[in-house]
């Protein structure tokens, strides 16, 4: 008699074919939510100026039949994509001149490594749609550079791996990664930014967990969820998993017209994010990225909404609402009482 072994946690193929299958043709996806695609027929081609993925889980988490659906808004291609608005550019954070060989140092004790290019998902609305990921990839050898560039400045003791997303990285050049930071003295913490966990729960595998759990620094994840409807039970699982290895959790959040711009939703999303173990942690203001003006909240509503959450929810679960300025030496904190 064959034996057939029994799995007992997720392996690192499981979301890798994941990303192999998510929905990559809006008329797919549209179809799978049963919605009529008429409307959005002249949407489809902004795929080209910037390709759709949407992972089943993900469109999972969206409500069938709800064209309006917040998650589907966000990675929907649509003809407003095209829109040539003044104030919107391919660059506006002006990354490209602090990108250097998969390195953007803005901000003085901590360093922001590009680690992977590529996304699970990818937001319409992102800030870097337009960003030359090509030039920017870390591979082994430029990783290590920048690493011994890294360790040769006191002022930097923490080490944000970014993207695209880093967890798109495998679990074994992840070990690599965070072993070799381990070795650099001047390093303390290290931070993910990833939206992963968010839209393939699976990603966080037992070998990722072994990997942050048995590490001596200080290890955060900064997750991306705009809205409650985000976050699925999978992901609360796997945020407890991460919480019991000592992982801290935060959320960043960007404010998006007609997704998440009212202080009810707001207010759900901290603490739906608050009782699943994540700390809500910044708000930000859209970044003004061509082809996305659509989505752009003005700075007037943007104060209006978080005046109203900070007058109704314990302030420990409002998060910064914040801008990032070309420029300056951090986000910018916005005033939410100035007019
Ligand atoms: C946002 C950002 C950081 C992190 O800033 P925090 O305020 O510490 O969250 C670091 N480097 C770059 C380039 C950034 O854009
Ligand atoms: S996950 Fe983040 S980096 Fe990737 S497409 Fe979405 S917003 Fe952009």
């Amino acid at each position: 008699m064959q034996i057939i072994q029994k799995k007992t946690s997720e392996v690192e193929s499981d979301w890798q074919k994941e990303i192999a299958n998510a929905f990559k043709n809006p008329i797919h996806l549209l179809n799978y939510l049963k919605i009529d695609h008429a409307p959005f027929s002249e949407g489809v081609n902004a795929s080209r100026l910037f390709p759709m993925m949407v992972p089943r889980f993900f469109a999972g988490l969206m409500q069938m039949h709800e064209p309006a659906d917040p998650l589907l808004k966000q990675v929907l291609p649509v003809k407003d994509e095209f829109l040539s608005v003044d104030g919107f550019t391919t660059d506006p954070l002006k990354e490209n001149n602090h990108a250097n060989d998969g390195v953007v140092h803005k901000y003085k004790n901590r360093v922001l490594l590009i680690l992977k290019g590529g996304c699970a998902i990818n937001c319409r609305y992102c800030f870097r749609r337009h960003f030359p990921y090509q030039q920017h990839h870390l591979n082994r050898a430029l990783l290590l550079k920048a690493l011994n560039k890294i360790e040769s400045d006191p002022n930097i003791d923490e080490i944000i791996l970014s993207g695209g997303d880093p967890l798109m990285a495998n679990d074994q050049t992840l070990n690599f990664v965070v072993s070799a930071i381990e070795e650099m003295s001047n390093i303390k913490r290290i931070r993910f930014h990833t939206r992963l966990p968010v839209v393939l729960p699976s990603r966080i595998t037992t070998g990722l967990l072994n990997t942050l759990h048995t590490s001596r620094m200080t290890i955060s994840i900064v997750l991306h969820i705009n809205h409650p409807n985000e976050i699925s039970e999978s992901l609360q699982i796997k945020c407890k998993a991460l919480a019991r290895r000592g992982v801290r959790l935060f959320n960043q959040a960007v404010l998006l017209k007609d997704i998440n711009d009212s202080a009810a939703i707001q207010m759900k999303l901290n603490e739906t994010l608050f009782e699943s173990g994540i700390q809500p942690y910044y708000l930000h203001m859209f970044d003004k990225v061509k082809g996305a003006s659509h989505f752009c909240v003005s700075e007037q509503t943007s104060k209006r909404i978080m005046r109203n959450v900070v007058a109704n929810q314990s302030g420990y679960m409002v998060p910064k609402l914040v801008l990032e300025e070309p420029g300056r030496e951090s986000k910018t904190w916005i005033d939410i009482y100035a007019d």
